[in-house]
């Protein structure tokens, strides 16, 4: 199997979600692979409750973004250390090839069509 293929398709999808991570988070300095939601400025008069609520709000949902995409990045690296070993593109139930077309799709698959949830 062509694997630089794959290699380049997941350090691009990586770069990308660092980008946009580092719109919705800051990358902790202290663990690395690990991002933080950027806090909203909660600078609103505690009497204007709606700002308040539109504030916490826009909390949550950045937090939600950078949980997937932490998630997504941490798929990205475990296929990426599958590369060497000669693990990448096996399904990790029955070590069957996965279907190339389906890593071309998702190169961080890891399972076969068969065992895909
Ligand atoms: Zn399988």
């Amino acid at each position: 199997m062509n694997t630089a293929k794959f290699e380049k398709l997941l350090r691009d999808e990586k770069q990308q979600i660092e980008k946009t991570l580092s719109s919705v988070g800051t990358k902790n300095p202290k663990v690395p692979g690990d991002w933080e939601p950027s806090y909203p400025d909660l600078n609103v008069d505690p009497s204007d409750r709606n700002d308040m609520a539109d504030e916490v709000e826009e909390f949550d949902n950045a937090l939600g973004v950078e949980t997937a995409l932490e998630e997504k990045l941490r798929e990205i690296d475990a296929a990426l250390e599958r590369i060497p070993t000669g693990d990448f593109g096996k399904c990790a139930i029955d070590g069957q090839d996965i279907d190339e077309a389906r890593l071309e799709a998702n190169p961080a698959a890891t399972t076969c069509i068969k065992h895909s949830s």
